[in-house]
């Protein structure tokens, strides 16, 4: 009994040492004093085990009490040395789980690169520290072909490679981050303009050579702006920005990278403030959608509206359409806006039936949006989701999206057709090669161009034009709309040459939803209303 005690008390002592490790540990992770204080006690335990130690062998005596003590002592050591490991462990996994939140909070989980944020954290590091450094953005130039044509996974690939790439030919000391879709910035700390311009050459000799992405090999470029400090900004956003204008400046010039000089900025400073506020107005709903009423000439009643979207920002102040659209075209934030409208728009048609208004809705639609899927699965989805989508929504395309950018729209054209949609032939007139559109497209109706009803009382040769347009279109089966009549004169000679419906400031103007069901409410005869719908 008296050895079983002496090995019990020893046990107890070793754990107790074996349990202060841990608890050292977790002092100097945590700094806690709690922790310390636990330590201290540990240690003064160690004494006291080691004093009962000694004194049993000193007496050489065991009673039931004594072997008692012994095995509470042991039990002690066994509880202290539980507690300190498990926390230990514990609080090791917390900290694991703490540092990969850290990483994760400023790295991009696909290419694992730094993110934005991250980005300018090291931005304003660099600023408070007075480093002079040159900061590159880089945009990929047919990222979104890819990820449109080839999908998300190659788009995917493709960053992650084209990261992978840069960073290997990038210096000791240099850092790049991914900042967004296919944006990257490098930044350069201490580096001349010679430096940073050998850095954007090997980027852009990198990115053409072939990339190998489930199974295809295809190669890539890019356009890089650079930006130095403290020339060019002095905050993370400035120099971003300046970046930003000197990338859009060599777009511009079809060159592979340019250094933002001041007066590149001018005129694009506000192109790019609009751009970069688009996003914000999609998520603070400061885009609103007015409808213009469409009228039959030969009934005088509302047969339709086209949807024209506005602009109010927060201080009340609107921009036109005509301000932002081509803007959103450029920076391919367009998508988004379409998809915002198109959305809207299968909301509001609720309301104009609730009024009992049955109305084609007409819905303006850019080159980028025939790019790509995205329109396509939207429209078919709202298609699916609500049939009175597709008997309502009329597809409107300009001459020159159908001219310039794509390379056979009839495709997409005729896929959209299928799925139930009319197609309306918007500026007619103002192209190139009207009539060979006119003969290649599948569109169910022309809207003239408002340019041609300039003077139409007395210009002969555009009262040629706009008579033999209509007679065009309707030998073609087409219905015609004119826009941008303004005067009772236009609107009397249009009906004249049979064309079908007017749309123009003489009847009203585009008008928020509740205004234009009004409107039509006291436009059109009662009888009207319960019956109004007209087919393209
Ligand atoms: P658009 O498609 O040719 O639309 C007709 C434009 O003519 C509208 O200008 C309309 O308010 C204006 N208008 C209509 N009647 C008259 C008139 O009698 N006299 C005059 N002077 N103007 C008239 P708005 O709303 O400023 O839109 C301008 C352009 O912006 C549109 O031209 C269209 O190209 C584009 N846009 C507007 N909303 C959208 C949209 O949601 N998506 C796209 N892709 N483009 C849009
Ligand atoms: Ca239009
Ligand atoms: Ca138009």
């Amino acid at each position: 009994m008296f050895t079983l005690a002496i090995i019990l008390i020893l046990a107890g002592i070793l754990l107790l040492i074996l349990g202060l490790y841990p608890a050292r540990k977790i002092c100097a992770k945590t700094k806690h004093n709690g922790w310390r204080m636990l330590s201290i006690l540990i240690s003064s335990f160690i004494i006291g085990y080691a004093g009962v130690f000694v004194s049993l062998i000193l007496s050489q005596t065991i009673n039931p009490i004594l072997f008692g003590l012994s095995v509470i002592l042991f039990s002690g050591g066994i509880f202290v040395y539980m507690v300190t490991s498990f926390s230990l462990n514990t609080i090791e996994k917390l900290h694991t789980l703490a540092e990969e939140e850290k990483y994760n909070a400023l790295h991009d989980p696909l290419t694992s690169l730094p993110n934005r944020k991250h980005c300018i954290e090291t931005i304003n590091l660099l600023i408070e520290m007075e480093t002079p450094f040159q900061l590159m953005l880089m945009d990929v130039v047919n990222f979104k072909q890819v990820n449109d044509g080839m999908g998300h996974f190659c788009g995917d690939q493709l960053l992650i490679q084209i990261g992978q790439r840069i960073a290997s030919h990038l210096d000791k000391g240099d850092f790049i981050a991914r900042i967004g879709g296919d944006e990257f910035v490098i930044i350069c700390p201490n580096k001349t303009d010679i430096g940073t311009q050998a850095i954007a050459n090997v980027i852009n000799f990198e990115l053409k050579k072939p990339f190998s992405i489930d199974g295809f090999e295809l190669t890539s470029s890019s356009i890089i702006g650079i930006s130095t400090f403290p020339d060019n900004g002095s905050d993370a956003e400035q120099m971003i920005n300046s970046a930003d204008v000197a990338m859009y400046w060599a777009k511009k010039s079809g060159r592979e990278h340019a250094r933002f000089r001041s007066s590149m900025s001018q005129g694009a400073r506000k192109k790019l403030q609009i751009s970069r506020q688009i996003d914000q107005a999609l998520e603070n709903e400061q885009f609103r959608i007015f409808y213009q009423p469409i009228i039959c000439s030969k009934l005088d009643i509302v047969c339709g509206y086209e949807a024209l979207m506005r602009w109010v920002k927060e201080d009340g102040t609107t921009i036109s359409p005509i301000d932002f659209i081509p803007i959103a075209e450029q920076s391919n934030k367009i998508n988004s806006i379409t998809e915002w409208l198109l959305d809207k728009v299968a909301i509001d048609i609720d309301a104009f039936d609730d009024a009992g208004i049955h109305c084609p809705i007409h819905v303006n639609l850019s080159a980028k949006d025939l790019m790509g899927r995205n329109l396509e699965n939207q429209l078919t989805r709202l298609a699916n989701s609500d049939p009175r989508f597709v008997a309502t929504v009329v597809l409107e395309i300009t001459e020159s999206t159908a001219i310039n950018r794509l390379r056979s729209p009839e495709k997409l054209l005729e896929k959209l057709k299928a799925i139930g949609f009319k197609i309306s032939l918007d500026d007619f007139g103002t192209g190139y090669s009207s009539l060979s559109l006119l003969r290649d497209l599948p569109v169910d109706q022309i809207k003239i161009d408002r340019s041609f009803l300039y003077q139409l009382e007395d210009n002969d040769r555009n009262r040629s034009i706009v008579s033999n347009a209509i007679s065009l279109a309707h030998g073609l089966g087409y219905t015609v709309v004119a826009e941008g009549v303004e005067q009772l004169e236009i609107l009397k000679i249009l009906r004249m040459y049979g064309c079908d419906y007017i749309q123009g400031f003489y009847y009203s103007p585009a008008i928020p939803l509740q205004e234009a069901i009004s409107w039509t409410l006291r436009h059109n005869p009662p009888q009207i209303n319960e019956l109004a719908h007209y087919t393209t």
